[in-house]
């Protein structure tokens, strides 16, 4: 078994890399994913693999994103102390812990498989996290209606569209960071913007490869 320090440096290691590479550009977000390393997100038998730059399985069949591609859509976020954050897709609950420590607020994220709601749950109890990050079992395509409006929404799976009850859901001036495309592990990263008079603009910031996103706005699964 590896260390907890072998562990660690090793992810120090890779966090060094993609800021060397570019990919991590703020300090904030470098910070932000040393202090929340993804060994501590995933299963035991998979821990050694943390460090490598690449999705890792996770239960029920279910990804957890490669660092790289988290500190692509986290920069996109330009997330900011105070604001107001809904992630969509849980997961292993590892981005949602990142996003805490970058808003230093509470974070709401919804997930639809409820073993994944468990699992999620249990990893940010470990890890310090439990009143920091709120796991929401339900269909995340609707959002999350009870602490709307969000300043930014940070979609982790692959949808068809811009699901509509999302948009509703930002302030004006707010950001969706969502892969949209083929239900097959092929979609573009969009940029969504509401500008402060309410009007939508989307940019693409190339292609992604995310687990579908399941539900009434999204695919039917
Ligand atoms: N952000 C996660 C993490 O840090 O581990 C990785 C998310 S994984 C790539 C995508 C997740 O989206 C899966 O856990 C999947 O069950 C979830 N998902 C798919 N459709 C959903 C929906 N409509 N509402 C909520 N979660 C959904």
């Amino acid at each position: 078994m590896v260390s907890e320090k072998e562990l660690r440096e090793r992810w120090e290691k890779l966090v060094e890399t993609l800021a060397d590479e570019g990919v991590v550009k703020s300090s904030s977000v470098r910070n932000a994913l040393l202090k929340v390393p993804r060994y501590l997100f995933i299963e035991e038998r998979y821990r050694s693999y943390a460090h490598v730059d690449e999705p890792l399985p996770i239960p029920a069949g279910q990804t957890v994103s490669a660092p790289h591609m988290v500190a692509i859509m986290l920069e996109l976020a330009a997330l900011e102390p105070g604001m107001n954050i809904l992630e969509v897709g849980t997961g292993s609950g590892w981005n949602a812990a990142i996003i805490a420590e970058l808003v230093k607020n509470r974070v709401y994220t919804v997930e639809r498989i409820p073993e994944l709601v468990e699992f999620a749950r249990a990893n940010l109890k470990k890890a310090g996290y439990a009143g920091k990050v709120i796991v929401i079992p339900g269909d995340g395509t609707k959002g999350f209606p009870p602490r709307a409006p969000y300043h930014r929404i940070i979609v982790t799976a692959g949808a068809p569209r811009v699901p509509e009850p999302l948009i509703e859901q930002l302030t004006p001036g707010g950001r969706i960071v969502i892969p949209v495309g083929s239900y097959h592990m092929w979609q573009e990263l969009y940029l969504v913007t509401k500008t402060k008079k309410g009007e939508i603009r989307e940019r693409r910031w190339g292609s992604v490869a995310f687990v579908p996103l399941i539900g009434e706005y999204g695919w039917s699964g």
